[in-house]
């Protein structure tokens, strides 16, 4: 019955509340799994505003490391949280799957922890990461859940952000002027085509849903 408006907030603040939301989880989840909400189903995740113009140009290697390891925790976190919003909207198989992502993207950003020898996660530069979208490239958008998504919907998603991942190393790749850094970028913008392209190979794999897919014969009631 709330009928509370969302407030501007900053992303700091809204980061906060995402953390917030967290411990009322279990509780959550006993209910949604007895009753789904209707789409969009993860209001709590709300996007943070616009971090900054972009990146003008990534100056070191350092630097660089440590903007691809923000992107793949990201992209990580998020897809946890996805599988969470789908285990408490019962949705086991899609959840299944995000938690799949989640740890292929926590693997990446080890990775990077090992090839640079750090044996704890980069500081953020003193601007913060300075994304050209509101979020890191690879890290999925919450409006494109739906309690009744199918695998082949969590995928889509997977490939978009596969996508943007290589436009966003393909971007510094151009701006990059130390050679190191134009190299250690196109590593990365290589990586992420092969990610695309493994993605495409799983969705070819997978079923595609049927035109009524989002039709619930059970749908959930409201009271207000
Ligand atoms: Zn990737």
């Amino acid at each position: 019955m709330s009928t509370k408006k969302p407030a501007r907030k900053t992303a700091a603040k809204s980061a906060k509340r995402v953390q917030a939301a967290k411990p009322a989880k279990a509780a959550k989840a006993t209910r949604a799994a007895s009753k789904p909400v209707r789409k969009p189903v993860a209001r709590p995740l709300q996007k943070p505003a616009a971090r900054g113009p972009g990146i003008e140009a990534v100056r070191s290697v350092n630097e660089l490391m440590a903007y691809a390891y923000a992107l793949e925790i990201e992209a990580s976190e998020r897809y946890a949280e996805f599988a969470e919003v789908m285990e408490a909207h019962n949705n086991r198989e899609v959840a299944e799957l995000f938690r799949k992502l989640a740890r292929i993207e926590h693997k990446h950003a080890e990775q990077i922890l090992e090839e640079m020898g750090w044996t704890s996660p980069p500081k953020p530069p003193s601007t913060g990461y300075r994304w050209e979208t509101p979020e890191g490239p690879e890290t999925g958008d919450v409006t494109d859940l739906h309690y009744l998504m199918q695998p082949y919907h969590a995928l889509q998603i997977a490939l978009h952000n596969e996508k943007r991942a290589e436009k966003f190393f393909a971007g510094l790749v151009k701006k990059a002027s130390a050679a190191s850094v134009r190299k250690a970028a196109i590593e990365f913008t290589e990586e992420e085509a092969e990610h695309v392209r493994l993605v495409e190979e799983w969705l070819a794999r997978t079923p595609k849903p049927a035109k009524d897919w989002a039709h619930d014969p059970d749908p959930p009631a409201y009271h207000d």
